[in-house]
């Protein structure tokens, strides 16, 4: 497959493979060669473009699976999205055997918490329940090293923006940072300006 043409190691490309993903889509392409260099993104992408995956392949490739607390940290403004997103990083992941948690309001604290216990490559939730999981100290952020916010323009409608900048500022300085929205507004401007480093604007 044209995946090949990217640094991935066999276990990622085999997942590809199975999910019948042969060929990059156009986000993917211009997402991953960057992202695998470690680059802070900002990525003006719909839903339906495969932005999911641009972000989801290389951070399965770049986390460490040794490491027991989480790596990654992907911010999403629904419950919905949150499962779906932590559903294709398993699947991306699966022979890399990453472990991907989804955290959301409306479900048990403990539940979470306890799968929040085990080893965890990939947290994956929505705003408000991350907060949560983040005062009473059962997310444990000191591994984080990406941070993705998906849907950013969702997260102002919903109201959700200070939240995503209190966990941001709760984030390690020293981590990449990609920013997924379908549009622009001032106020995610705002925010990538404030918190990302000299990132590369990507449109498609
Ligand atoms: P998304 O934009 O992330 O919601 O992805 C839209 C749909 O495209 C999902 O069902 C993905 O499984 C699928 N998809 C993502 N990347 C590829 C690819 N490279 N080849 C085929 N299907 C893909």
């Amino acid at each position: 497959s044209r995946f090949a043409e990217y640094q991935l190691s066999e276990e990622i490309q085999r997942a590809l493979t199975v999910l019948k993903y042969e060929d990059p889509t156009e986000v993917q392409s211009k997402v991953i060669p960057l992202a695998l260099e470690n680059q802070d993104l900002v990525v003006k992408a719909q839903t339906g473009s495969g932005k999911t995956a641009s972000f989801g392949i290389p951070l399965c490739e770049m986390v460490q699976w040794e490491e027991k607390k989480p790596q990654a940290l992907i911010l999403t403004p629904t419950r919905e999205l949150a499962v779906q997103v932590r559903e294709d990083m398993t699947n991306i992941g699966r022979f890399k055997r990453i472990k991907a948690v989804a955290v959301y309001g409306k479900e048990p604290f403990s539940k979470q918490r306890d799968e929040l216990k085990q080893k965890t490559h990939v947290v994956v939730g929505t705003p408000g329940r991350v907060l949560d999981h983040i005062d009473r100290e059962t997310l444990e952020l000191d591994q984080i090293k990406y941070l993705i916010i998906d849907e950013a323009d969702e997260m102002l409608n919903r109201g959700f923006i200070d939240e995503v900048e209190d966990i941001i500022q709760a984030l390690p300085s020293n981590r990449v940072t990609m920013v997924f929205s379908a549009t622009l507004p001032a106020d995610i401007e705002k925010l990538c300006h404030q918190y990302m480093n000299h990132p590369t604007h990507i449109e498609i």
